[in-house]
């Protein structure tokens, strides 16, 4: 049987992220970003063996957008397109792992809205043009959610009325659970152990940013909660803040519940602290420069994710490594070097030259000898999505 191809599709309000993936070749054979789509600047952009090119598209949706996309989908495949796997924010309690797209499943999707309120129904709408536009293939959608669903209920349950979580769903949920589990299951296999018994330490930090802790191939804690905002400090979300926060800003500022949910997430974290940018690199140049906002992001974004993954260590009777992941994880070895200086008492320290030389998509162990593993992987969600499909058409 000749490799088989799946076309991963990410799709925001008013973005597609998209990946040709084949099940045997390591690089994307297509990728691009349809973006501003329902503007007049509406455009898509792809690379196909390297080339890149771009295309404007005024007024284009999520449709139209993805049937420009089509024809180059199909060449780069040699017309071998075997199937669809789409990325899904949330799936509530409902799904624990990936599903074929059929009527019910997309019914329980659109009853989960409510949860991810920006986020589900954008994903919808990618699915449903897909759908349209391919009605013959088989569509599986993977759930940012799902791994976390194997969380215990001491973890995923917030200290609050029982009738809450009952009848309203109010939890921990977690996301980021396609990459934790792309890199601990990575991980195991470089490290030669077994994945099914081991114990991960896991530190996603992109733009968003979450720790996970990965026992035997189950999420058992993870840093993010009811929404992506719980946790550690990420480029542009405060992570964790005092939860009186909202009435203080509302009596005090008379600030709105809109005014404050837009600080918390798209004002804060690096950008909030430093007053310059989201972008770690930005804040890294800056501090270089002896900038104090960016001095102070970077400080305070290493000792709360070095206390989150401690907190994290609780979930885990021993500790097979800590890995980082993301653009921040795989890139940055002053983050890595500053916050494992603060987790001696896990016996963490760091190979300072192994983790100068493990950027750029290297993978491998940075830690000095006689300590706790360490590790740098590279994520890979669009492989991981793509590879959950497969096995769900293979069934
Ligand atoms: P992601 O969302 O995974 O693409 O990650 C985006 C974050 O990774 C941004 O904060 C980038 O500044 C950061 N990043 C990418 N490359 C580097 C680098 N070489 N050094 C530090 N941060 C980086």
């Amino acid at each position: 049987m000749p490799a088989r191809n799946i076309l991963v599709i990410n799709c925001g309000s008013s973005s597609i992220k998209f990946a040709l993936v084949n099940e045997e070749q390591p690089q994307f054979a297509l990728s691009g970003l349809a973006e501003r789509l329902g503007s007049p600047d509406a455009q898509v952009q792809w690379q196909h063996n390297g080339n890149k090119d771009s295309l404007i598209l005024p007024h284009a949706d999520h449709r139209s957008a993805l049937a420009q996309v089509l024809p180059l989908v199909q060449t780069a495949a040699g017309g071998q397109l075997h199937g669809i796997g789409h990325r899904v924010v949330h799936g509530g309690e409902h799904f624990t792992s990936a599903c074929l797209l059929d009527a019910l499943s997309l019914a329980a999707i659109r009853a989960t809205a409510p949860l991810a309120p920006l986020h589900n129904p954008a994903n919808l709408l990618g699915i449903e043009a897909a759908i349209k536009l391919f009605p013959d293939l088989p569509q599986v959608a993977v759930f940012d959610t799902a791994f976390h669903q194997t969380l215990p209920e001491h973890a995923f349950r917030y200290a609050l009325p029982d009738a809450l979580y009952r009848e309203h769903g109010v939890r921990r949920y977690g996301f980021h659970g396609t990459s934790h589990r792309f890199v601990s299951q990575r991980a195991a296999e470089i490290s030669g152990l077994d994945y099914q018994h081991s114990s991960w330490l896991v530190a996603h930090l992109g733009n968003g940013c979450s720790t996970c802790a990965v026992v035997d191939g189950q999420s058992r804690d993870t840093s993010m909660g009811l929404t992506p905002l719980e946790g550690v400090v990420m480029g542009t979300r405060s992570g964790d803040v005092d939860p009186n926060l909202h009435s203080h800003l509302a009596r005090t500022l008379g600030w709105s519940l809109e005014r404050i949910d837009a600080v918390l997430n798209k004002e804060s974290g690096l950008l909030g602290l430093s007053g310059l940018s989201n972008d770690m690199r930005s804040l890294e140049e800056a501090r270089a420069q002896g900038h104090p906002g960016a001095t102070l992001a970077i400080e305070v974004f290493c000792y709360r994710l070095a206390k989150s993954l401690a907190a994290m260590s609780c979930a885990l009777q021993h500790l097979d490594g800590l890995i980082f992941t993301g653009g921040i994880g795989e890139n940055s070895a002053l983050i890595r070097s500053k916050t494992v200086a603060h987790l001696r008492l896990l016996n963490l320290s760091l190979d300072e030259s192994a983790n100068a030389r493990t950027v750029r998509g290297a993978s491998g162990a940075i830690h000095a000898q006689g300590h706790s593993r360490v590790m740098v992987v590279p994520t890979n969600e669009e492989r991981q999505i793509a590879l959950d499909t497969l096995t769900l058409i293979e069934a």
